[in-house]
């Protein structure tokens, strides 16, 4: 019988792992120490509802590996968050920063709640009980959250001023994806999108492709999938021709224009129902016949089941762990250019650090300087995993494994710890 692939993010981020350390013949120490997270917190936060009971929500906050400097990470609010889902993810903050090369270690945050449940109050609430219960455990040269799926802004600075209310001092540089006016970077918005635009625009160059006009299809329409909607069409020209978000898609082989589907969702709460678009599920949209395809929802979307019906040329992984190991075998097979996670959605957190510097300076650069350093730092790593899958002929999300693993080990070995 056919072992049943495992779905379980952590797990898969391990054999990821474990497949990089066979071929760059980490000892045995070096390798069960990137295995696992190294500091672990699990925590109860009673929230007073609006109807006057309390609920307790489930939180976590993963460090995976400091070796390089502080954690980093973000934090996700949702229904089906789980403490190994918060492991990959925080493994996979590890590989990010280290493969953007930011002196930067890994984390990560997630609380079990359903956002879209709870009232403006009752959230703020939440977020600032989360952090009641880590504030001693991070800081700015410890461990420093940011958004991520279902967190925003706002919600980065309630959490800013419980922390500094708790610690009764400014600590700008606790949190970042603030707002521009507690702190916040200029372009930190658009950065997830924007770095992943970076990408493909090189993966274009280096596979011969004229992104002008190039069809994309784009699964995830939250801060990920609006972004790369409107910089694919403003930035590299492309023809986006499908959007998803988790109510469904819509197709519209002509083009549909970012300004008029963000305007949509925002008056309905959804893309569904776009005038001139055909209805299509989640499913469908990833095997439609586009030249880019992008997955900017969440994990486990490409797996063994459809990577065989996979048509784009390129996909870009905006999501963190879209695409399952069995899955990337066949997309190397069928020589489906996959630009994996860690690299292509890293401007997030490399925009983060930059917000990290200008707290610590306490001065602020032009949104114009932000993109320049982005588009500096995002280059060079994806040429980097790029000559690196070449050379050990390999798929690009080994090849970006081989780049990152082989940092954080060196700072671990020079730390002494292996
Ligand atoms: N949550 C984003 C990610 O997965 C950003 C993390 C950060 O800015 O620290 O990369």
């Amino acid at each position: 019988m056919a072992v049943q692939a495992t779905l379980n993010p952590f797990e898969i981020a391990q054999r990821q792992l474990d497949e990089a350390a066979k071929i760059l013949g980490l000892d045995r120490g070096m390798h069960e120490l990137l295995r696992w997270p190294m500091r672990e917190f699990h925590v109860r936060i009673p929230v007073r509802m609006d109807d006057g009971s309390v609920r307790v929500f489930e939180g976590f906050r993963v460090q995976y590996n400091w070796a390089r400097g502080p954690c980093k990470g973000g934090i996700r609010f949702h229904p089906e968050e789980t403490f190994d889902t918060v492991r990959a993810l925080a493994a996979w903050m590890t590989w990010k920063t280290a493969v953007v090369d930011l002196p930067l270690g890994g984390g990560k945050g997630g609380v079990v709640c359903n956002p879209k449940e709870l009232s403006e109050r009752e959230l703020e609430r939440l977020s600032r009980g989360y952090i009641r219960a880590i504030a001693h455990y991070i800081g700015p040269d410890i461990d420093v959250p940011a958004p991520d799926v279902y967190t925003n802004p706002q919600i980065m600075a309630w959490m800013l001023d419980e922390y500094e209310t708790i610690m009764g001092r400014s600590a700008p540089g606790v949190i970042t994806g603030k707002p521009l006016a507690v702190g916040g970077s200029a372009g930190r918005g658009d950065a997830t999108a924007r770095g992943g635009m970076y990408c493909i625009r090189e993966a274009c160059q280096v596979l011969g492709i004229t992104p002008k006009g190039a069809t994309c299809a784009i699964q995830g329409y939250g801060n990920a999938g609006q972004f790369a909607h409107i910089l694919g069409e403003e930035l590299l020209g492309l023809k986006v021709v499908a959007v998803s978000d988790s109510k469904g898609g819509i197709y519209n082989p002509n083009g549909l224009s970012a300004k008029e589907v963000i305007a949509h969702k925002e008056k309905t709460g959804s893309v569904v129902g776009f005038p001139g678009a055909k209805s299509i599920t989640n499913a469908e949209l990833l095997e439609l016949p586009v030249d880019i395809l992008i997955p900017a929802a969440l994990e486990n979307q490409i797996t063994a089941a459809n990577a065989g019906r996979i048509k784009a040329k390129i996909v870009a992984e905006l999501a963190n762990g879209p695409t399952t190991p069995e899955a990337d075998e066949i997309l190397f097979k069928n020589k489906v250019y996959v630009i994996p996670d860690f690299l292509c959605n890293a401007g997030g957190v490399t925009v983060s650090y930059f917000e990290q510097v200008q707290n610590a300076m306490m001065y602020y650069w032009p949104a114009e300087e932000v993109h320049e350093k982005l588009d500096r730092k995002m280059t060079a790593a994806f040429h980097a995993v790029h000559k690196m899958a070449q050379e050990h002929k390999v798929h690009n999300r080994l090849g970006a494994y081989l780049v990152a693993v082989q940092r954080v080990a060196e700072a671990v070995r020079l730390r002494g710890w292996a």
